[in-house]
């Protein structure tokens, strides 16, 4: 490595750069050219007109209408934006023109700083042959395959014969998980091969294919690689990206547990490689596919600032985006490959405005109501919104990242659960008792990670393996007891006779036990539940019936056990403690302990209360976001029944299925298969039927 000092380039860095972004993106680099003393230049559309990013930075620059294929996505309004604003340099965060060749390449032409790599290493890894072939060439470690030219069924079968079965076929042109199949014996191989190329040919209009030794525990860990343009590179670690949906990361963690130190230089060695190959500068991420003897594979190269990127900044206390800007003015890289050093243990938890328990679909709605868990050198959230913003149809319906730090992956863990527990929102469905599920799930805690997690652990995820609530419902039906006994004793102390009985809620009867009488609902299960009061010195303790059976539920402390948002219980001699979220009837328990980890919902019914407010809102017959058709599953005039799927839509590599709301009629179909359809378009008209 050359020998570096950042500070012998001088004059060179920025003075105002345009972000061409949004969200929490756009805010995060914000944040640190601010921290460097650079103006900032945000670009926004329609929806995003009072948005954060655009109140945080310095100028604004209106782009157009909300779609993103009007605004962010527009080339020439963005360099424009660029120009009128004076703006040297622009960033491009991720996702819309970050990997724009032709972006790229127009904003080097009107002599604007692109914050990103050369054009040319964009272009080198828009192919997943092509970019193969490059990687081969570099001797970096390839799944065991064949990427050739010759596309014969023959010479396809015979090179998955040789390497044996399972084997995964994708499309060269492939992206977003589309024209790939799984093949796990010789004679489904002509099959296998058909559907992926239909699929390929229908999806990139190029149906040549790949064959890869396919890996059936492998582990997704990525390495983070810097270069400048003065011949420096170093990787900063790993991120373990395993836990997907559907290909899509969902809690990220650095560094990758049980990682030996050859192991981490052997990857990052080879991940500079990688980066060296196709003349790489800037940050980019190099994916391996990590198999359980040890032996890693490229993947792919992304060529730009990952997602996830905040964990890697907590372990090694650098500020990616500040090297980003430092290398993008040709400066050296801050520090050298020694100089680096890995401390303690981050997770990232992606909030997303989706319902898990519906194919993760996308929502939308006012966040009505947003709290956060304080931030601290071990808690850090990197959002675009406020409380009263609007999650709409129109952009990633990411709300927030919650990334959390601590000297070990155990403690960090432990501040992850605590965390999420803490971040309430409501007014959108969010993934958030997902997220906690999941963080609190035992193989998740010992670290038995694949990138089959999600499948293989559904039903402890999702709760629905069978319960017995015989903790949870005492804790549920305790907390609304006391929780009325404290409302009311802090209305008493406002009434001029605070020790009158009257303003007791604690079911008092003369010569009577104290009894509360509830119903609670769990999964749409309705249980009924007592509560009888029972005093025993200074204090009282509760018996609590549920359905006849009986739990003896003694409170943890007789001067009441809500501390704050944490109850306290001890119930047959048992002590536990769960964070109680409660909203309107909503009652959310937080449990950490072994055994019955996760968040248990309950609805308080009232009797005589109506509909208590389920929400049903998934987007309907509305696109719930932008995407693609994928399938018209009806046709004009059928009669459907609720909950029939009636189209289905692609959108952020996830197929999104749009059901029938109710029995009814299709009236008229709006869009056919292939086309695309902006979020909030009507997609087919529906008349439900009369009663
Ligand atoms: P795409 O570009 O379509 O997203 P990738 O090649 O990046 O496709 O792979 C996406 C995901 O598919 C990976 O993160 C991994 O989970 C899985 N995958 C890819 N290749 C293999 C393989 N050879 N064996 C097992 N799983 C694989």
């Amino acid at each position: 490595m050359t020998n570096k000092n950042s500070y012998k380039v001088k004059n060179k860095m920025f003075t105002k750069i345009l972000i061409a972004n949004r969200g929490e993106i756009a805010c995060r680099i914000i944040k640190t050219a601010k921290k460097m003393g650079i103006l900032t230049v945000a670009v926004y559309s329609d929806a995003d007109a009072e948005s954060l990013h655009v109140h945080m930075a310095d100028e604004a620059v209106y782009l157009g209408p909300s779609p993103s294929r009007e605004s962010y996505l527009l080339v020439d309004k963005v360099i424009e934006a660029a120009k009128i604003t004076g703006a040297q340099a622009i960033h491009p965060g991720y996702g819309f023109l970050s990997e724009n060749a032709e972006f790229c390449k127009q904003c080097s032409q009107e002599n604007i700083t692109f914050i990103g790599p050369p054009v040319g290493a964009i272009e080198a890894m828009g192919s997943k042959s092509a970019a193969k072939n490059i990687m081969e060439k570099a001797n970096v470690p390839l799944v065991p395959g064949y990427h050739g030219d010759e596309q014969s069924e023959d010479i396809l079968k015979k090179s998955a014969d040789e390497m044996g079965y399972p084997v995964l076929l994708k499309a060269t042109a492939g992206g977003g998980g589309k024209g790939m199949r799984q093949v796990w014996k010789e004679s489904e191989f002509s099959e296998g091969l058909a559907a992926a190329k239909r699929e390929a040919k229908s999806s990139f209009g190029d149906d040549r294919m790949l064959v890869e030794k396919y890996l059936t525990q492998p582990r997704h860990v990525e390495i983070q690689v810097f270069c400048d343009n003065h011949n420096n590179a170093v990787y900063l670690f790993e991120r373990d990206c395993s836990v997907q949906r559907r290909h899509q990361k969902v809690i990220e963690e650095a560094p990758a547990f049980s990682m030996s130190e050859a192991l981490r230089a052997q990857m990052g060695e080879s991940a500079i490689k990688s980066a060296q190959a196709i003349g790489y500068q800037g940050a980019g991420t190099v994916e391996f596919l990590l198999d359980v003897d040890g032996s890693f594979y490229f993947m792919e190269m992304n060529t730009r600032l990952q997602v996830e990127h905040p964990v890697t900044e907590m372990i090694t206390g650098q500020d990616l985006v500040e090297w980003q800007l430092r290398v993008a003015a040709g400066e050296y890289l801050p520090k050298t490959q020694d100089e680096l050093v890995l401390n303690g243990h981050a997770f990232e938890a992606r909030i997303y405005a989706e319902d898990p328990s519906n194919d993760f679909l996308p929502a939308t709605g006012t966040l009505e109501f947003l709290q956060t868990p304080i931030e601290s050198k071990h808690v850090r959230i990197d959002t675009g919104v406020r409380q009263g913003d609007e999650v709409s149809v129109f952009y990633d319906p990411m709300i927030a990242k919650l990334i959390v730090w601590d000297e070990n992956r155990e403690k960090a863990l432990q501040r992850m659960a605590k965390a999420l527990s803490e971040y309430r929102i409501n007014g959108v469905t969010t993934n958030i008792d997902f997220l906690y599920n999941l963080a609190t799930c035992k193989p998740f805690v010992e670290a038995d990670i694949d990138t089959g997690f999600i499948e293989k652990n559904n039903d402890l995820i999702f709760h629905t393996g069978s319960q017995t609530l015989a903790n949870e419902l005492p804790m549920a039906a305790l907390y609304l007891v006391l929780s009325q006994a404290k409302n009311a004793e802090q209305n008493a102390e406002k009434t001029n006779d605070p020790y009158s009985p009257w303003n007791n809620t604690n079911a008092w009867r003369l010569n009577e036990p104290h009894t509360h009488q509830l119903v609670l609902a769990h999964n749409d299960i309705e249980y009924s539940v007592v509560v009888e009061q029972k005093r025993q010195g200074n204090g009282s303790y509760y018996l609590i019936t549920v359905n006849g059976q009986n739990f003896d539920c003694k409170n943890h402390d007789c001067q009441g056990s809500i501390d704050g948002e944490v109850l306290k219980v001890s119930i047959d001699g048992y002590r536990s403690q769960a964070t109680i979220a409660h909203f309107n009837n909503n009652i959310s328990l937080y449990c950490n302990r072994n055994g019955q980890n996760g968040v248990f919902k309950f609805t308080h019914v009232l009797p005589d209360c109506g509909d208590s407010s389920t929400d049903n809102n998934h987007g309907g017959l509305i696109a719930p976001m932008n995407g693609t058709m994928v399938s018209v599953l009806v046709n004009t005039g059928d009669k459907v029944e609720k909950d029939q799927a009636l189209v289905i839509m692609e959108a952020m590599k996830m197929e999104h299925t749009i059901r029938a709301p109710e029995k009814g009629t299709i009236e008229a179909i709006f869009f056919t298969e292939g086309e695309m359809v902006d979020g909030g378009a009507e997609l087919l008209s529906f008349v439900a039927e009369e009663g």
